[in-house]
């Protein structure tokens, strides 16, 4: 990557009126059939042009072909039966009816290839695709089968490689894993869930890169966050393993959180990319803010590992306010690149 300090977003942006219902997490599709088909393209379409009209870097489909970031992957595998559901706590945070896992969990085709194609067709910039972390899936899940944590998150581990190598030869540049529960399960992340996400990685040459955050602005995850007192040291507990892991880019959550920033020294060398805008909340952040939060990493990251993002995913958000965030990340690189180069 050449340019200094390149923009990208964590991941999902908000999808059109027409295509489903804005606001709203897991929202059903609005078109059916081929209509459906083509309503997804044209909103990647939109979404793209919409990060390139913000002056994005690093360009993403804005998770417009998905209805969430880990059950649409899932729903693509065998071995887990949707109608079979089964009350659980997700991240040990809300209850949640979940499908069931009631055989040996396999990839019958590719699940995201296809609209990672597409997109490579539509720009020359690079691309980053998002998918889930083993962990994070397995915690969405009534395991069944396996009735073994370890087990099913090695089994997803297998497949996501499957689907990650499939991604990189339609050429995406850099692959993220988004991986929230890396926050919450601390013994079994540096047990086995970083070992999971490098079997994930494996024989890849492009980047990779983990996605670690509080989650979406929903109001299960903003009770949570009141719970977690002035300091959230979360990230402490397993940047240690993931500094000496083959992950490339570490994502991360920075502007009003609680994070001590200092924190980001335990990464150094990794690539990081800073959280900059706050995706719980509506009030839109100024250039200024959000270069004062990226100049407050440069203590911990070196300039050239540093790229300024989101959060985490701004699905949730109203159009225009994503959009007029996408303009601030820009706006606030700029001003940082500029001073880095005078
Ligand atoms: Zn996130």
């Amino acid at each position: 990557m050449k340019t200094l300090l390149p923009t990208s977003t964590a991941g999902s942006l908000p999808k059109p009126s027409w295509l489903a219902q804005p606001e709203t997490l897991w929202s059903p599709w609005k078109l059916e059939g081929n209509e459906l088909t083509d309503g997804k393209q044209d909103a990647l379409r939109v979404s793209l042009h919409e990060q390139q009209q913000a002056g994005i870097d690093i360009v993403s489909d804005g998770e417009q072909t998905r209805q969430h970031f880990v059950t649409t992957f899932i729903e693509h595998l065998n071995g887990v039966d949707f109608e079979k559901r089964e009350t659980v706590k997700i991240r040990d945070r809300y209850d949640a009816s979940v499908p069931t896992v009631v055989g040996p969990v396999s990839r019958q085709k590719p699940v995201f290839v296809e609209d990672a194609k597409f997109l490579r067709q539509q720009t020359d910039q690079p691309i980053k695709w998002a998918l889930p972390g083993p962990m994070t899936m397995i915690d969405t899940l009534y395991d069944a089968h396996y009735q073994s944590r370890e087990k099913l998150a090695w089994e997803f581990a297998k497949i996501l490689n499957e689907e990650a190598k499939e991604l990189e030869a339609a050429g995406v540049d850099i692959i993220q894993f988004d991986e929230p529960a890396f926050n919450v399960f601390f013994d079994e992340v540096n047990d086995w869930g970083i070992a999971c996400l490098e079997r994930a990685i494996e024989g890849l040459k492009c980047e990779t890169a983990v996605h670690i955050c509080y989650g979406y602005g929903i109001k299960a995850n903003t009770d949570w966050k009141k719970t977690l007192g002035s300091e959230w040291r979360q990230y402490e507990e397993v940047f240690p393993k993931l500094q000496q892991s083959n992950i490339d880019i570490i994502s991360l959550e920075c502007h009003n959180s609680h994070v001590p920033l200092e924190l980001l020294e335990l990464v150094r060398g990794k690539k990081v990319m800073v959280g900059a805008i706050d995706v719980a909340t509506d009030s839109i952040e100024t250039p200024e803010e959000v270069a004062s939060t990226l100049r407050e990493t440069l203590k911990y990251v070196d300039a050239d590992n540093l790229y300024p993002c989101t959060n985490c995913g701004m699905a949730p958000l109203p159009r225009d306010i994503a959009s007029a965030k996408l303009n601030a990340l820009s706006a606030g690189a700029e001003i940082v690149r500029k001073e880095l180069s005078a």
